[in-house]
């Protein structure tokens, strides 16, 4: 069984999708990269140049994670136009991306009408509300340990359907078949048969047997 970790940093972890650093080389497994809305004024020509060699990487399953951010202080046109090359590049390539968002979610939807390549929302930590219209509008959500203790989470996840739902580790360390555990006592089914549907999600979005560490229980 595959308890595949959607987005992730912990060198340590080993199944699933590992989110690269800032200006890191690509790894050997699968790995996703993007300049996240915090860095966006760091290096910018450095990093753009970085993310455009990265991502051409047959290891680079997805652009991210990327996004928008209202807590940054970073001038949000300057976050959008960020976001918007960042779009461009993964239609260019047709490759799916993670997303950042945190209270720009009218926004996000509003970019969202004008792109093709599927955008799953990282860390989804939200309500009710803005999880209905992000599905409405064809967005995956990924759930992380927040599941763990927030009651309205796991209210969602009991409804969402199976085939818009990842699970991650994110920042922290913690063993990932905890939170499938987790899920599946939430949504009444078994580990397998949530496993399985994360399987399904994966091909769906043809992300999966692109060397993804762990894959058929060989962890590297
Ligand atoms: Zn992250």
């Amino acid at each position: 069984m595959l308890f595949f970790d959607f987005h992730f940093h912990h060198p340590r972890h080993t199944s699933g999708i590992r989110n690269l650093s800032l200006l890191e080389p690509p790894g050997d497994s699968a790995f996703s990269a993007g300049i996240h809305p915090e860095d966006i004024l760091l290096h910018p020509e450095k990093s753009w140049n970085w993310l455009q060699n990265v991502s051409q990487h047959p290891n680079c399953v997805a652009i991210g994670e990327c996004g928008l951010d209202g807590r940054t202080g970073i001038n949000d046109l300057f976050q959008e136009k960020i976001f918007r090359q960042q779009i461009n590049l993964a239609e260019e390539l047709h490759k799916p991306m993670i997303i950042h968002c945190v209270r720009r979610f009218s926004n996000l939807l509003h970019d969202r009408k004008t792109s093709t390549v599927p955008m799953i929302i990282h860390g989804f930590n939200k309500k009710e509300t803005v999880a209905d219209s992000l599905l409405r509008a064809g967005f995956s959500l990924s759930f992380g340990k927040a599941v763990f203790h927030h009651v309205s989470l796991q209210q969602i996840l009991k409804k969402i359907p199976l085939n818009r739902v990842f699970l991650e580790t994110d920042d922290a360390d913690f063993d990932i078949r905890l939170l499938y555990e987790k899920v599946a006592e939430i949504k009444k089914i078994s580990v397998e048969e949530l496993a399985d549907a994360i399987e399904n999600h994966l091909k769906q979005l043809k992300l999966y047997g692109k060397n993804m560490a762990g894959e058929n229980g060989t962890p590297h």
